[in-house]
């Protein structure tokens, strides 16, 4: 039996298409404003930039508007908390996205923890990891959320699945595993340190890879019937886990790409809109 197929990048086109509308109908109730992101790129770390700019284009694609705000390699954590708190108090700035990674001499997480919970629209901050995971509101983490998103839109019930999350990263997997809980699933959570990676994967009915090493979970670790989700990409278009043999085991599997990278964008999009709706009216 062929694995279905959780496609990504049709569902993100599926949700622009709706965003647009939204945004459209937001822009003639509040007099022609749009819900706005802010996006903070500090350093010139060409792969950050090249994301920076297609968080931009994807705004621009459903009408909304991006301030881009690209600041020196060598800034000091004073000076981006600083930059932050500005944005928390302009009103004309319903999101703020704080690229990932910094450069080293930055406290990264208290930058993070510095953007205004209705404004987290990445999910990044602690508070708001705390209030997802208490199933409380919050925007969730883009690319998880976008994963969770992925997985009800082709109606995977997560409800009493057990759920096999490798890599603990706050991007990524410790989100993701705390929404795959909420969502009813027995979570387990695997990292560097856990003893016979494999014996745990083959339990899974549903396998997250977010490593950061190309096919490093093996097709063979995993059981027949199982879904599949890929978060890894890297270059020659593989992901964390060796997909090809399963293409004909798995009950579903995301595509790489096409799979889990288009939703992290569409996710950030989505969550600033429904921002700029509170906050516009
Ligand atoms: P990360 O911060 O480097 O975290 C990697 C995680 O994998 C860590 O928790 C690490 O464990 C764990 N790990 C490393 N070696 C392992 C091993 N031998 N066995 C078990 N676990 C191991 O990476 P990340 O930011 O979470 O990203 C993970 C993947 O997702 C990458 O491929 C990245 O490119 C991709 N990604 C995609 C998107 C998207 O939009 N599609 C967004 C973000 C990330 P320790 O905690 O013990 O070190």
């Amino acid at each position: 039996m062929s694995a279905l197929i959780l496609d990504g990048k049709h569902v993100a086109q599926l949700t622009e298409t709706e965003l647009s509308q939204r945004v459209a109908a937001l822009k003639e109730r509040s007099g022609g404003r749009t819900p706005v992101l802010a996006t903070l790129l500090v350093g010139d770390d060409p792969a950050s930039a090249t994301y920076v700019k297609m968080k931009g284009n994807a705004c621009r694609r459903i009408g909304m508007e991006s301030l881009a705000i690209e600041l020196p390699g060598t800034l000091r954590t004073n000076d981006l908390l600083r930059e932050i708190e500005q944005l928390n108090g302009n009103p004309d700035v319903h999101g703020i996205l704080l690229q990932h990674p910094v450069p080293s001499q930055i406290d990264e997480r208290a930058c993070f923890d510095m953007i205004a919970l209705e404004k987290d629209v990445d999910g990044v901050t602690c508070l708001g990891f705390g209030r997802m995971s208490m199933g409380e509101p919050a925007y969730g983490c883009a690319t998880p959320q976008g994963i969770m998103r992925l997985l009800q839109h082709y109606d995977i019930e997560l409800s009493g699945m057990h759920a096999v999350v490798v890599g603990r990263s706050p991007i990524l997997g410790k989100p993701m595993a705390m929404m795959m809980l909420q969502a009813n699933a027995t979570v387990t959570i695997c990292h560097s340190r856990t003893q016979d990676l494999r014996r745990h994967i083959e339990q899974a009915d549903i396998v997250v890879g977010a490593v950061g090493r190309p096919e490093f979970i093996r097709a063979d670790w995993i059981k027949d019937g199982a879904v599949v989700v890929d978060a890894g990409y890297h270059p020659g278009g593989v992901g964390d886990i060796e997909l090809g043999p399963l293409a004909e085991r798995a009950r579903a599997i995301t595509p790489v790409p096409g799979g889990v990278g288009p939703m992290t964008i569409n996710t950030l999009i989505q969550q600033t809109v429904l921002s700029g709706e509170k906050a516009l009216g």
